[in-house]
């Protein structure tokens, strides 16, 4: 192992990595000296959660959403996008294929739609439940009010994702904008969601233009007091069809970028991930699709390499998961469910991981 260079700070003491001492290992760009870190974010990794890597099928239920988020391809502004609402058979038919895949969990992610009832919904749970075996329900569908949270909850979810995207105030309000009459609160919404039972996940987007390395460095205080179940990092992909994707390209031409800006390159991800595993030993934590897309040929593994144990394959059908274009080129786009399977299983055998059962709750190790 390659020692750490004295300017960085020991990883021993992972668990009292000061503020200062995270944000210096997030500006440390020298991939030798990056070695011990992702040497302890692997060996945390391992030893509080297991070689099991939890397989969650995602589905893409929706690309309808009433909001204006500015980095986001299905935001309500973008005209281009040709809108879908996936069926109850479609959805059952997915929960069906991760059953047969061996997948534990289903996710059911959207945008904030609410042509998505909350009843419609509930029923859909319902029959989930009632028709198949899968272990767990996770739904990630926005800023849904409190009594369709808690709807949900009783006809069978099991678990809810909302990212902050940044603990940056200022910068949260630039790209997530509040809707009428409705202020933006995701921190009270997750809370909410615990009260409620769900398992509860959040995460942030690294490399938003005007995001700082100090600011990514609150981010992960915020992980290591918040207690959330998963925690999601991924890199920030410009889409051009948005306003934050035309103040990038905007930036880029002009190179104006604010002073400490944070890159939304693949190793600023990895770094942001592995310090999330230290302050977070027991959370599951994707090995992202955004990450997998930065660098197509290694992210993936990479992510799973430093600190990541759970993947996300993609189930929705081909035509629907072309639509649901939240940034650019998708990974694996034009691949089906098997092949996108195919591809994991062997991407876990080459690492020599192996394929988590059950619901894998947090801290359950594989089972
Ligand atoms: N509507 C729900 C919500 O906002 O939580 C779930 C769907 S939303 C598309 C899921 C996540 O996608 C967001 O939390 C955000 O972090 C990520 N995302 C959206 N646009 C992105 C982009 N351009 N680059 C990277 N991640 C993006």
């Amino acid at each position: 192992m390659t020692p750490a260079s004295p300017a960085l700070p020991p990883l021993g003491v992972a668990d009292a990595l000061s503020h200062e001492a995270v944000e210096r290992w997030l500006r440390e760009t020298d991939e030798a000296l990056l070695e011990p870190l992702w040497a302890l974010a692997d060996e945390t990794r391992r030893r509080s959660v297991g070689d099991a890597v939890h397989l969650r099928g995602l589905i893409e239920v929706s690309n309808h959403c009433v909001r204006g988020c500015t980095y986001c391809g299905i935001r309500a502004g973008n005209r281009g996008v040709e809108r879908y609402r996936v069926s109850e058979e479609v959805i059952l038919d997915c929960a069906r294929k991760a059953v047969a895949f061996g997948y534990g969990t289903i996710v059911m992610q959207g945008g904030e739609d609410y042509g998505i009832e909350a009843g419609w919904m509930a029923a859909v749970l319902r029959r989930i439940r009632a028709e198949t075996s899968v272990s767990a329900i996770t739904l990630s569908l926005g800023e849904r009010p409190d009594e369709e949270l808690a709807l949900w909850r009783q006809a069978g979810a099991d678990r809810y994702l909302l990212r902050f995207e940044t603990s940056d105030e200022a910068l949260y309000r630039h790209i997530h904008p509040d809707l009428p009459g409705r202020v933006s609160d995701r921190m009270a919404i997750l809370r909410r969601l615990q009260e409620l039972g769900y398992e509860a996940g959040t995460g942030i987007m690294v490399g938003i233009p005007g995001q700082t390395h100090a600011s990514i460095a609150d981010d992960i205080e915020l992980f290591r007091e918040m207690d959330m179940d998963m925690i999601g990092v991924g890199p920030y992909l410009p889409h051009p069809a948005t306003p934050l994707g035309q103040e990038c390209e905007r930036r880029q031409a002009e190179d104006d970028w604010p002073p400490d800006q944070a890159p939304n390159s693949e190793l600023m991800t990895c770094k942001v991930l592995a310090l999330t595993r230290l302050a977070r030993p027991d959370s599951n934590l994707p090995a992202t699709t955004a990450l997998s897309l930065v660098n197509k040929a290694g992210g993936r593994a990479h992510g799973l390499e430093r600190g990541g144990n759970v993947v996300m394959p993609n189930l929705t059908p081909p035509e629907e998961r072309e639509r649901y274009e939240i940034y650019p080129e998708k990974a694996a786009v034009h691949e089906t469910a098997e092949a996108i399977n195919d591809s994991i299983m062997a991407l876990l055998a080459s690492l020599g991981r192996t394929v988590g059962t059950g619901a894998g709750r947090r801290g359950t190790r594989g089972a």
